[in-house]
């Protein structure tokens, strides 16, 4: 990606995060443990069709019931549809690590177009 632009640098700040839980059976899942992020919808006429999207955390153990579960609850809809995804939970976002690298090269970027 190339940046343009004068940058400003925001500070963000970590939630430091030890466990999030299933949205099905309350159950924790702690760090390195695998879950589903779970996004279901639909595609209905109407205004609802946005609002019905919803996001879900599901453990392992209940992925099958719930997935079973939404067909059987939306049967009479012609356009629900669920998305999947495995994911690992990490606790406190190790995701961000590549974050000072990012702030490095706004920085450049803002001494190259004041040369200009
Ligand atoms: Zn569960």
């Amino acid at each position: 990606m190339k940046y343009y632009g004068k940058p400003t640098i925001e500070k963000i700040e970590h939630r430091l995060c030890k466990y999030i839980r299933c949205d099905s059976c309350n159950k924790k899942i702690i760090d390195e443990e695998k879950y589903f992020e779970v996004t279901t919808g639909h595609h209905d006429w109407g205004n609802d069709s946005c609002e019905s999207i919803e996001h879900k955390d599901i453990c392992e153990n209940c992925l099958d019931k719930y997935v079973g579960n939404y067909f059987k609850e939306t049967k009479d809809s012609y356009t629900a549809y669920i998305e999947v995804e495995s994911e690992m939970f990490y606790k406190n976002h190790k995701y961000y690590g590549n974050y000072d690298e990012c702030e490095d090269r706004l920085v450049e970027d803002d001494l190259e177009s004041k040369g200009e």
